[in-house]
C-alpha cells in the first residue's frame, strides 16, 4: 500500500466568518450528493510546496464535508525526484530532454509504485507529473482519473511533452489553474480550470495576535526596528531569489536599513534546492540584514505566519510560476506583495490591487521602494487584497469546483 499522510480534522463552521457564506452554503449542497465517495490525493511529497499545502487542508475538508478521501504519496529515490525535477522544469519550459536511462528510471518507480495502489477508490485524483503515467499501469482499477497539473505547461520543452503525453491519454479529466496552461494537443477528454486556494484556518494562514508575531520574528532574528522584506519560496530558479536579492540591494540604496528574508522550504522531490540554497548563501553571506531561512532551520509554519504578516512588502519575483500560493497568504495577511508578472500570479492580483506587478529587477526595486516609502497607500491596497483573496481564493471554492468536477466524471455519461 502506498504511504499515507496523517491530517487533521476540519469542520465546515469553522469558516464561517473568514469564507463567504453564500460559497459554505454551496459548498454543503455541492458535497450532499457525493456524501460517501471515496476520492485518493496522490501525490509526491508530505510537504514543502504548494500542493503539499492545498492538500493538508483539501483532504479534511472533503472528509468534513461527508466523502472519504486520503492522500497518499509515492517515493522514490534522489534520482528519481533528479529526473522529475527536470522535468517539471523541461515542462515549463526549459531546454532540457530526458537520456533513455532517466526514462526508464522514472517509468520504473511509477510502476513500482502503481503495483502498491490498492483498488476502492472512485476517483483517484493524481497531482503533478511526478506519477502522472500511474493510470497506465493499473488498467484494472475501477476508477476515475484526474490529472491535476499545478504547474505552467503552457509552452512544454517537446522532447519531454512528447514523452510524458501518451502517458495522460488514460485520464478521464484534467485540472489545469488557468485555461492558457493547457498544451497544444492535450490528450484528455474533459479539462477544467480550477485556481488553488489558501486556507484561513491553517497555521500558515490563522491569525496572529502581533504580540505573538513580534516574538516569533524576533525569535529567529529578525529586527523589529527596520524595515522587512521578504521572500517565502522554494528554493528554485523559476522563483528567481538571486534577483530578489539583487532588487532588494537596490531598494536598500532608497530605503536604509531595510531587511530581507528569504525563506524556503526544502521539498523532499526538490534536489535542486540545495545548489540554489547555496547560490544564495553565497551572495547573502557578508550580509547582516540578509536572513535566509529554511524548514531545516526551524522555520515553520508559524514562522512563515509571522513573516508574511509583519514585513512592510512581501516579494515574489516568479520568472514562471504556476500560481503561487504565497501571494495569496500574504495578501490575506494584509500585507502589499510585489510579483512577477507570469503565470497565476496576475489572477491573483493587479497593479494597485494588493501591490504592484513587475517584469524586472529594477522595476521589482521600484515598486518595493513606492509601497516602503508610502506605507498608507500600500495598506490601502494591500487590503483591497485581501477582499479579492476572500472573494476568490480561499479553500472552500477549490472545493466547491472540485467537487462540480468529481460529480461529473463519476455521473454516467448521457
Ligand atoms: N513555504 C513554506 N516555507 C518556506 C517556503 C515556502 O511553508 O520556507 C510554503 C509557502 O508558504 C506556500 C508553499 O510553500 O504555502 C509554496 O507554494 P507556491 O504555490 O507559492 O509555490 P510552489 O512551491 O508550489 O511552486
Amino acid at each position: 500500500m502506498l504511504q499515507a499522510v496523517d491530517v487533521g480534522e476540519l469542520a465546515l463552521s469553522s469558516y464561517v466568518g473568514a469564507a463567504p457564506d453564500d460559497l459554505l452554503d454551496r459548498l454543503r449542497a455541492a458535497a450532499e450528493p457525493l456524501r460517501g465517495l471515496r476520492v485518493l490525493h496522490l501525490n509526491a511529497t508530505s510537504y514543502g510546496g504548494g500542493v503539499s499545502e492545498l492538500l493538508r487542508s483539501v483532504v479534511p475538508l472533503l472528509n468534513a464535508l461527508g466523502l472519504q478521501a486520503e492522500w497518499r504519496i509515492i517515493t522514490g529515490d534522489p534520482a528519481f525526484f533528479t529526473v522529475t525535477k527536470a522535468m517539471h522544469n523541461a515542462l515549463q519550459g526549459a531546454a532540457r530532454e530526458l537520456t533513455e536511462a532517466e526514462r526508464a528510471l522514472y517509468l520504473a518507480t511509477v510502476e513500482r509504485n502503481a503495483r502498491d495502489l490498492v483498488d476502492g477508490y472512485d476517483v483517484v485524483v493524481v497531482h503533478d507529473p511526478q506519477p502522472a503515467p500511474i493510470p497506465r499501469f493499473r488498467p484494472d482499477l475501477r476508477t476515475r482519473w484526474v490529472w491535476r497539473c499545478h504547474i505552467d505547461t503552457s509552452n512544454p520543452g517537446p522532447a519531454v511533452w512528447q514523452f510524458l503525453r501518451p502517458y495522460l491519454e488514460g485520464y478521464d479529466a484534467a485540472v489545469f489553474t488557468m485555461a492558457g496552461f493547457v498544451p497544444a494537443g492535450f490528450p484528455v477528454p474533459r479539462v477544467s480550470v480550477i485556481p488553488p486556494a489558501i486556507d484561513p484556518l491553517s497555521p500558515k494562514n490563522i491569525e496572529l495576535p502581533d504580540r505573538l508575531a513580534r516574538q516569533v520574528l524576533n525569535w529567529i532574528g529578525v529586527r523589529l526596528d527596520l524595515p522587512l522584506a521578504a521572500q517565502v519560496s522554494r528554493f528554485d530558479p523559476w522563483k528567481d531569489p538571486l534577483g530578489v536579492i539583487a532588487a532588494y540591494r537596490m531598494a536598500r540604496t532608497e530605503i536604509p536599513g531595510l531587511q530581507l528574508v528569504l525563506a524556503g522550504s526544502m521539498a523532499l522531490d526538490d534536489p535542486e534546492a540545495w545548489e540554489v540554497y547555496r547560490e544564495i548563501e553565497a551572495a547573502a553571506r557578508s550580509d547582516p540584514l540578509i536572513h535566509v531561512f529554511t524548514n531545516l532551520t526551524g522555520v515553520g509554519n508559524i514562522e512563515v505566519n509571522a513573516i508574511q504578516r509583519l514585513a512592510d512588502v512581501v516579494v515574489q519575483k516568479s520568472i514562471r510560476e504556476g500560481f503561487g500560493l504565497v501571494v495569496s497568504e500574504a495578501l490575506w495577511k494584509e500585507t502589499p506583495v510585489v510579483a512577477g508578472r507570469t503565470g497565476g500570479i496576475p489572477l491573483q492580483m493587479e497593479d494597485g490591487i494588493g501591490g504592484y506587478l513587475v517584469d524586472g529587477i529594477e522595476a521589482c526595486a521600484n515598486a518595493m521602494v513606492r509601497l516602503l516609502r508610502d506605507p498608507a497607500e500600500a495598506k490601502a491596497m494591500a487590503a483591497r487584497g485581501r477582499e479579492r483573496v476572500r472573494a476568490r481564493f480561499l479553500i472552500p471554492r477549490l472545493v466547491l469546483d472540485e467537487l462540480a468536477l468529481m460529480g461529473a466524471v463519476v455521473s454516467p455519461p448521457g
